[in-house]
């Protein structure tokens, strides 16, 4: 059903990319915020429902269609797509993948809509690429957990309505044994969102701390129910596969804007009396782009398929995020080189891709997180 609206869901998306928010790009990265009428337009376009069934008021898509979404996305500024993106990715994920029937009729119907908006709380001040390690707290106490611990660097938690918070109720020999997953509704006595933090790029998109100090939350809010205790770190990195294939496909998105602002440029800009087009060593730049580009959807899309098929695919994911990150970094590199100091110069607005474009390397786990994945996954299976 989703592929069917697919084409029709492309167009627009499309559309709404070149038109709405291509010419937005500077006064948001200037303002630091997205105007409310682009969200509540996105909001009409069902993009918070992306990755939610449709019985529950999404559009169900699956992975494949998702990142082809996601690559049109990618071609503009990351910050319009942090909107939707912790609502539809890690914030929901979690509740759609292990949730029980009652938490999902309670929260996806909304979280599609965009009624919602949810974000995902692992990352802590000591803990960041060892996720496990975590300490955030959460105590049994009657009919509840008791929280208290702060998790940093939280993707919208100044909007979010809901989180999924990652806290460890057991200490067990193996850490990430002793994690459970929470819904978390904003408004719950005790929690609390620190100030937005200053960042080197995607303006726009806030982070900030979420602080919990003896916040009750009800045991009905485990994820995945009364089975759910000690399983929150398996939901996390679930969840996490699908993000990183979804931040894959952004990346190849920009490398595409990219590669185009390139071509326009070198077609434009005139040197030694001809477009520096003409010259062997600007095509190279250009041809390595777009060869990457091509690489790295090839291997987005390979992967995202064969997670459709139900197979596992921890080390595609991987692979995917690795590749399509460091990718689209080269090329913001070689796109700054392309215009020479208008590379550099505010205005042409491709310092701000060279800037937004370095988290992709560092969240939903860092390159060298991937590259240990990777190696874990082919030292352990024969046939990798
Ligand atoms: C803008 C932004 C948005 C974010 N959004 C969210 C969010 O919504 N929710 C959330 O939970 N988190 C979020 N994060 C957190 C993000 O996922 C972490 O910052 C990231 O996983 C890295 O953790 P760290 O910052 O603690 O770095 P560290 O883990 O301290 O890593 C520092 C360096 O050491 C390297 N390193 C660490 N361990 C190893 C190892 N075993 N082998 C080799 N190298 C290693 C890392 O690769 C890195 O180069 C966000 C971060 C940012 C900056």
């Amino acid at each position: 059903m989703a592929s069917e609206v697919l084409p029709e869901l492309l167009e627009a998306v499309r559309r709404f990319v070149d038109k709405r928010l291509i010419p937005l790009e500077a006064q948001v990265d200037e303002a630091d915020e997205v105007p409310a009428d682009v969200v509540a337009d996105m909001k009409a376009l069902g993009l918070f429902g992306l990755s939610i069934p449709e019985e529950y008021g999404g559009l169900g898509l699956g992975m494949e269609d998702e990142a082809l979404v996601a690559m049109e996305f990618g071609r503009t500024s990351p910050a319009f797509r942090s909107v939707f993106g912790s609502t539809v990715g890690i914030g929901s994920q979690g509740i759609v993948m292990d949730g029980t029937d009652a938490q999902k009729r309670a929260y996806l119907p909304r979280l599609a809509s965009g009624e919602l908006i949810s974000s995902f709380c692992l990352t802590e001040p000591d803990a960041g690429s060892d996720a496990a390690s975590l300490r955030t707290r959460a105590r049994r106490d009657g009919d509840a957990y008791v929280l208290d611990g702060t998790k940093r660097y939280i993707t919208n938690a100044d909007k979010a309505d809901v989180f999924t918070v990652m806290a460890r109720t057991a200490d067990t020999p193996k850490p990430a044994d002793g994690v459970t997953a929470f819904i978390v509704e904003a408004a719950t006595p005790g929690l609390k969102i620190g100030r937005p933090e200053r960042k080197m790029g995607q303006r726009g998109a806030h982070v900030c701390d979420v602080v919990f100090d003896g916040c009750r939350v009800p045991a009905d809010r485990v994820i995945g129910g009364s089975k759910g205790e000690g399983r929150g770190f398996r939901t996390a990195m679930k969840v996490i596969d699908r993000g990183r294939l979804h931040i894959a496909a952004v990346c190849v998105g920009t490398a595409g804007r990219l590669v185009q602002e390139m071509r326009r440029y070198a077609l434009e800009r005139r040197q030694f009396g001809k477009p520096i087009a003409d010259f062997q060593l600007v095509q190279a730049m250009i041809a390595d782009s777009e060869t990457e580009r091509c690489a790295a959807r090839a291997l987005v899309l390979e992967a995202a398929r064969q997670r459709d098929t139900g197979a596992g695919v921890t080390k595609e994911a991987s692979m995917a995020k690795y590749f399509a990150s460091e990718m689209v970094g080269r090329v913001a590199d070689r796109a700054v080189q392309v215009f020479g100091g208008a590379g550099y110069i505010a205005d042409y607005g491709i310092e701000r891709f060279y800037r937004d474009v370095r988290l992709f390397r560092l969240y939903e786990g860092t390159s060298q997180i991937q590259q240990l994945v990777i190696a874990r996954e082919v030292l352990k299976d024969q046939d990798a």
